[in-house]
């Protein structure tokens, strides 16, 4: 794809990746990748990159041309996206660094001679070589459309050696594919991977992973569904997440053994796993607090805790109506093998498609929670309610919950 000139912007950067505890690719398996280049290349049958998609351009009011990220309608900005890159790219590497034990440190072009890096480049197109491809270093192309912390975040994995999670051998139980609306040429981007070729540590399918597309990528006809969730309770969600889900997070502390930079092990509950970073602490799913996740987030600090735990007792109707400006989790606990059903009556959450500035969230697991659905059945005898707002704009709700059998 050819630029105007003025869009024109030579970038090359390079970025080295550092782990605190052993390195990944010393494993024999990948994290839903597949093991190198060469058979890389033979599955997916083209080249060995994974473009996750090519910018279109849009004609402004004033004449000028502008990129717009043709993936997410509500990130299209009619204006240059060559000043986000700097910021957003150093707010991923920061988000990384919180989440887990991986560090990236900019290098200068003498030192990136010396080992292994990532080569940041502009080839107009969004896309990461899987990890350490090639010897000494991979290329990660940010275009002038790709410079959102989301695809940031989604590239880098690519680094880090996620792939696609609807590359997941096991993508068919949770996705309906209609590759009839892919061209041949672009069908590689939903190749599935095989069993023995990926890790997933047995964690579950997460349809809101930073690395799962939305519906619609490499449509031939756009008004056509190419991948649909089997729970229809994902249709506004899947693939639009802003950052990375605790499944990701745990996946990532496990491939590059983050805990066991911590001289001292603690045990977590709910499936929390320990903090690299704050090694008496366990980095908790959602909903789950305290240092060992076994209380209700927000709750072992009375002075700020904004949420609440219900009972759901009969088949009557109770009522939330619930006002925060902070991230606040409610449980609502039913009786002993019964459940919780919940109505979202009134849901004014001001906030764009993915939920970024605020959301509501409920969760359908322990590890896994999903945004914008009207009603719910919880599968156990608790439901779990999160609620969160990035700045502090009071934002309100209202639903109503019984027990049901
Ligand atoms: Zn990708």
């Amino acid at each position: 794809m050819s630029y105007p000139m003025m869009w024109t912007v030579l970038l090359v950067f390079f970025v080295a990746i550092h782990v605190s505890a052993a390195l990944g690719q010393d494993k024999g398996k990948t994290l839903e990748v597949f093991n190198d280049v060469e058979r890389t290349s033979k599955i997916l049958g083209a080249s060995v990159f994974t473009a996750d998609f090519e910018p279109g351009f849009v004609k402004h009011e004033n004449g000028s041309i502008a990129e717009v990220n043709s993936v997410n309608e509500d990130q299209r900005v009619l204006r240059s996206n060559v000043d986000l890159l700097r910021p957003n790219f150093q707010a991923a590497v920061k988000y990384y660094k919180a989440n887990t034990c991986i560090r990236f440190r900019e290098i200068t072009k003498e030192e990136a001679r010396n080992g292994p890096h990532i080569e940041v480049v502009n080839d107009g197109r969004c896309f990461s070589l899987y990890g350490h491809q090639f010897e000494n270093h991979n290329n990660l192309s940010l275009g002038l459309g790709c410079r959102w912390m989301a695809t940031i975040l989604h590239e880098l994995g690519h680094a880090l050696k996620f792939a696609h999670t609807q590359s997941r051998y096991d993508r068919d139980n949770y996705l309906k594919l209609n590759l009839n609306n892919v061209n041949a040429s672009e069908q590689y981007n939903y190749a599935k991977l095989e069993k023995a070729d990926t890790e997933n540590y047995g964690l579950p399918y997460d349809l809101l992973s930073i690395m799962q597309y939305e519906d619609g990528g490499f449509a031939i006809d756009t008004s056509i569904s190419v991948m649909t969730p089997r729970n229809p309770l994902y249709k506004n969600s899947m693939g639009r997440n802003f950052e990375l889900t605790f499944i990701d997070l745990k996946m990532l502390n496990r491939f590059y053994n983050c805990p066991e930079s911590c001289k001292h092990k603690i045990k977590c509950k709910n499936s929390g796993f320990q903090n690299s970073n704050k090694c008496d602490e366990c980095v908790c799913p959602s909903g789950f607090g305290g240092p060992n996740c076994n209380v209700r987030a927000g709750s072992d600090d009375p002075s700020t805790d904004c949420g609440k735990t219900l009972k759901a007792t009969s088949k009557k109707w109770s009522t939330l109506n619930a006002t925060f400006d902070s991230s606040c989790t409610w449980w609502i606990n039913a009786g002993k093998k019964k459940h919780v059903e919940i109505q979202f009556l009134d849901v004014a959450i001001d906030s764009n498609r993915n939920c970024e500035q605020a959301g509501l969230d409920v969760k359908i697991c322990k590890t896994m929670a999903i945004p914008n659905v009207d009603k719910f059945v919880s599968k156990d005898n608790r439901a779990i309610l999160r609620a969160y707002v990035n700045e502090k704009r009071s934002q309100h709700f209202t639903i109503r919950y019984r027990q049901v059998n």
